[in-house]
């Protein structure tokens, strides 16, 4: 690409000075990435080696402590299995016949190959397929594929937890995950939220289940857990209501339902902070149902509900009591109700439930979370093949009428591949993501990757879908690689 850019990056120099070698002893703040959650960490370093991992205790999310997989990040870095340099497949796909290259090497052969692409098909036949690619990495990988003029920066989102951000933004108009007082609430409802075991931040979580549970003398938080499975939270809750996978949503109406028709809704925060309660009519006169009017319907009614859900119409009833009644109290939907198919309505509704008790951005109940006011990294400046590219359909149709919500559809990479829809593909890239692995079809994922004429790796572990490409480019561990990261709680 012969873009120029006005970046404010400074060049390497091409023979960087050796660093004296480190002696002595000291500690280095850093950031766990073995998960979602982020916890800040301290790495002791002795001789420059890092030796030992601890929680940072300046940290108010994690608070100094870290969990066993934060702690095993020193056998992650020194896996006696990680890929030292890169590689290129010198046999047949999938021979394990591989080649260690210089760096240079291995990128003078992608540049070739990508260049080649751009010049022969168009730069949107690449898809960069990723994971958790967070921080600067992430804005420098979306800054290379934007620049070379591929639409396909397809994130794993959508199989992961994108539902809930996509239902606080139709609800309440700002995109993201909640953050939740737990210290101050009285009453958690949890809509498939393993608090104990993995809901991000999952050490600050464990903290706050200490604390709702003796933190305050003589006030004990109730902790409600709806969860298929009778999981380490659910037999820690002070009850479980075993639900049907992905009927969550028809709970939290028929919830919405009894606390509006016995009227232990919270008026004044309905009346001041929302709008659509009631049945409305907009400037060209067309009359909308309100929330009141599709609560109270028929098919959320307890009865009703209690055969969706297979929890008893008697329960439905005494918890949305309960709920309305223990303020302040908080509904929280993760993962078991979100990664679900019908996963932003469920997520819709139960985020309601907290605006009928007054529990949006207020103690007790959850939290808006806003974005730090960083600096915006510089646009890259486009050319010409880069501006077609990136005008092209995307390869997963997202934000188009078969995803209108969604940013990706990464669970339809591999259908679209198979079916050239809506064009052949050349190349992936694969960044923080195992897709033979981990896709909803793994099978589909490994034929539709098979016809692929170009797969590059970014992983520095020989995982499932590593061992399908054609070349490596092992990226560093999060222990070695300077990198910043934006934490929420
Ligand atoms: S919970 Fe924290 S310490 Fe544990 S793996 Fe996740 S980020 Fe690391």
């Amino acid at each position: 690409m012969a873009a120029k850019h006005a970046w404010p990056l400074r060049p390497l120099p091409a023979q960087a000075e050796a660093l004296p070698e480190a002696t002595g002893e000291h500690w280095v703040a850093s950031t766990c990435l073995q998960c979602p959650a982020g916890c800040a960490i301290l790495v002791r370093v002795v001789n420059g080696r890092a030796v030992k991992i601890e929680g940072n205790p300046a940290s108010p999310n994690n608070r100094g402590r870290i969990c066993p997989k934060g702690q095993a990040g020193l056998q992650f870095l020194y896996d006696p299995d990680r890929i030292k340099g890169p590689l290129i497949q010198r046999g047949k796909r999938g021979s394990d016949d591989w080649e260690m290259v210089s760096w240079e090497e291995a990128i003078s052969y992608v540049a070739e190959k990508l260049a080649e692409i751009r010049e022969k098909d168009g730069p949107h036949t690449v898809i960069f397929m990723n994971g958790r690619n967070r921080g600067v990495m992430h804005h420098h990988m979306g800054v290379f594929f934007k620049a070379y003029g591929t639409p396909n920066d397809v994130g794993h989102g959508s199989i992961c937890e994108d539902a809930r951000p996509i239902a606080h933004k139709l609800t309440t108009g700002w995109s993201h995950y909640s953050g939740y007082d737990w210290e101050n609430t009285a009453y958690v409802l949890s809509f498939g939220g393993s608090l104990l075991e993995a809901w991000r931040p999952t050490t600050h979580n464990l903290q706050m289940w200490g604390v709702m549970r003796r933190g305050h003398p003589g006030r004990r938080t109730k902790i409600v857990q709806i969860d298929p499975r009778f999981s380490v939270t659910a037999a820690k809750a002070d009850e479980w209501l075993p639900i049907r996978p992905g009927t969550d949503g028809a709970l939290a109406m028929a919830i919405a339902h009894v606390i509006i028709q016995e009227g232990l809704y919270d008026e004044k925060f309905v009346a001041e902070h929302t709008f659509g309660f009631e049945d409305w009519t907009d400037e060209q006169g067309v009359r909308h149902m309100g929330f009141k009017t599709l609560a109270l319907q028929e098919k959320y009614s307890p009865e009703q509900v209690a055969q969706i859900t297979g929890i008893s119409a008697q329960t439905i009833v005494r918890i949305a009591r309960e709920f309305a009644t223990h303020r302040p109290a908080l509904a929280a939907g993760c993962r078991g109700s979100s990664m679900q198919t019908n996963g932003v309505y469920n997520s819709m509704a139960i985020h309601a439930l907290n605006a009928l008790v007054g529990s949006i951005d207020q103690p007790g109940g959850t939290m808006i979370q806003h974005d730090p006011p960083c600096t915006p990294w510089p646009e890259p400046e486009l050319d010409e093949v880069a501006r077609q590219g990136l005008a092209m359909p995307r390869i997963d149709y997202a934000k188009t009428r078969r995803h209108p919500l969604g940013g990706k559809a990464y669970q339809d990479v591999p259908d679209q591949i198979l079916a050239a829809d809506p064009y052949k593909i050349n190349a992936i890239f694969f960044y923080y993501t195992n897709p033979v692995f981990s896709m909803p079809d793994v099978n589909r994922a490994y034929q539709a990757f098979e016809k692929v004429p170009f797969l590059v790796s970014f992983s520095p572990f020989m995982d499932e879908t590593t061992a399908l490409c054609d070349v490596v480019l092992p990226d560093h561990t999060y222990l070695e690689r300077w990198h910043d990261d934006i934490i929420y709680p």
